[in-house]
């Protein structure tokens, strides 16, 4: 691959394991450990992004090589490379974990390009040091979703790590979907994934608690320098800035997932980037119907720590986290926690924004909060698609009465023969202020319409899509792999031709494992 610039910072400047063997443990002192992916017997290239592969240097003409194969499913190592796996630590659902780090993450290089640097990370290439008890390796379920997910956010305008290919390994791995005792062989298959750097608050977080505070000083400032070179000032003022530009950027970013309709799943520490990008999807889901409560994953269906609603707080949260792992470079704690007070303030301006948006109106009034909160309470009186809702939203006119402005949404409801007496009442009166809004409001239907619609997708990934594109899969068909991949490119054009992709979640789909249950192993 002629243009690919290999540049490794990452290794050649940070602590590294001195120990090369490739065994579970702990590894203190350092940030990563060399290790080799695991060759795959049968490789066989699914789907690769052309735009990403451009994004990091590699051509088109590249992607169909035998040297991208080799390369991006683990069977050779990239000349002038040296593959690593990171360590890192954090908090799962909660709870201190200690050491997590890259248990099925293999990291094969930095590269360069157009003035931009790229981290090329293979997941499910194998066992690491940090694999614990697993194998390391993922399966085509969860590679195609996390594949074609990633990209469908960046389109929507999610800030996302990137998807370079999908490749089959041609091994078979063991997996109990639902952890109910019921293992099943599954193929085996290999994500290439794409971003600034795969650094997490657990990275810090790891330093911190085992009091390696030289280190600590050491990566805060390699990644000040490297990631966030816009950061200067004195040594202490730098710490400050950069925590309150991932308290910014992971703000930023659950606004557009509250806005898209994005559930994480599983927001542990050691999935938060300090990029603020979205990363590591494991049992994610879109939401159908409108439901701040709903978590797609099942081994969180108890306290459903990581719901729809509850996004936002756990970001918070986490942030607190990474807080306490910044403070003993800072010794002072106002500075950090003005910044996490003010992160609910901001967000929740952010987020009022973001959804009168949504709501196609643009100019502020008294009657903002109330019809926000009136709007997300009677979308949860019956069960109510949110993309399509805000989507047909944009075809009310100014002009139109309630009961036309009505038949404009109805297409959004799962039940409408529950849409009667109160909840029917609730819609109409909701309805008739919201039409009063648009009358005030300075745009034209044409240009609300356009405006809107650039905020409220026609397609998301919905569970069940992902699910059908699995299905074949799996039976070497990949026909919908591709259909999914170019249709949410354009997530907010109407594409005629795809409409049936425009429908609400189908009955089967309701209660079926990987549409709308899926867990940690997805
Ligand atoms: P996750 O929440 O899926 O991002 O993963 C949590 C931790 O478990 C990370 O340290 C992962 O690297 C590790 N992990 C998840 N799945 C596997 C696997 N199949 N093999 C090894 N480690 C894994
Ligand atoms: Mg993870």
């Amino acid at each position: 691959m002629k243009n690919l610039k290999i540049n490794n910072r990452f290794t050649a400047e940070l602590p590294t394991d001195p120990e090369l063997t490739n065994e579970v443990r702990q590894v203190k002192n350092t940030l990563f450990s060399f290790v080799n992916p695991t060759k795959p017997s049968n490789p066989k290239l699914v789907h690769a992004s052309e735009e990403v592969a451009e994004l990091v240097g590699i051509s088109k003409d590249e992607i169909r090589s035998e040297e991208f194969l080799n390369t991006f499913s683990g069977k050779e190592i990239y000349p002038e490379t040296q593959p690593f796996a990171m360590c890192y630590a954090g908090h799962q659902f909660g709870n201190w974990a200690g050491q997590l780090g890259d248990g099925r993450a293999i990291n094969l290089t930095e590269v360069e390009n157009n003035n931009q640097f790229y981290t090329l990370q293979l997941k499910g290439a194998g066992k690491t040091p940090y694999s614990r008890t697993a194998d390391g390796l993922a399966v085509l379920r969860s590679s195609i979703r996390e594949y074609l997910c990633a990209e469908a956010m960046h389109y929507l305008g999610v800030p996302t790590t990137r998807s370079l290919s999908l490749i089959l390994s041609g091994d078979q791995v063991l997996r109990d979907v639902l952890y109910n005792g019921n293992p099943a062989y599954e193929k085996g298959a290999i994500v290439a994934r794409v971003a600034p750097s795969f650094i997490r608050f657990g990275s810090f977080e790891m330093l911190t608690a085992r009091n390696e505070l030289k280190n600590l000083k050491q990566f805060v400032e390699f990644t000040i320098k490297h990631y966030f070179p816009e950061i200067t000032g004195e040594p202490k003022e730098q710490y400050i800035q950069f925590f309150q530009k991932v308290a910014d950027t992971t703000r930023e970013m659950i606004v557009h997932w509250q806005r898209v309709g994005f559930v994480h799943g599983v927001m542990n520490t050691d999935n938060m980037s300090i990029h603020g990008i979205t990363i590591d999807y494991g049992p994610y889901g879109w939401l159908e119907n409108y439901d701040p409560n709903w978590t797609p994953n099942t081994t969180d269906s108890q306290n459903r720590r990581y719901r729809f609603g509850n996004q936002p707080s756990v970001a918070q949260w986490n942030l607190f986290q990474l807080a306490n792992a910044l403070y003993p470079l800072v010794n002072e704690a106002a500075p950090l926690e003005k910044i996490l007070d003010s992160f609910m303030n901001n967000f929740e301006k952010d987020y009022k924004a973001m959804f009168l948006s949504k709501l196609g109106l643009f100019t502020s009034s008294e009657t903002d909060d109330k019809i926000i909160k009136g709007l997300e309470e009677i979308l949860q009186l019956s069960e109510t698609d949110m993309t399509i809702f805000f989507r047909n939203l944009s075809q009310v006119k100014k002009e139109d009465s309630v009961e036309e402005a009505f038949r404009k949404i109805e297409f959004a409801f799962y039940l409408p023969e529950e849409i009667k007496e109160q909840i029917l009442d609730a819609w109409q009166k909701w309805l008739s202020v919201y039409l009063k809004r648009l009358n005030s409001e300075i745009l034209s239907d044409e240009e609300r319409v356009i405006k809107m619609n650039a905020i409220n997708p026609k397609y998301v990934l919905r569970n069940y899509m992902a699910q059908l594109a699995i299905d074949a899969a799996d039976k070497e068909d990949y026909f919908l792999v591709d259909e999914f991949f170019q249709l949410l490119k354009n997530p907010y054009d109407e594409q005629p031709e795809s409409e049936k992709w425009f429908a609400k979640r189908p009955d089967w789909a309701r209660t079926n494992v990987g549409c709308s249950m899926l867990s940690c192993s997805s």
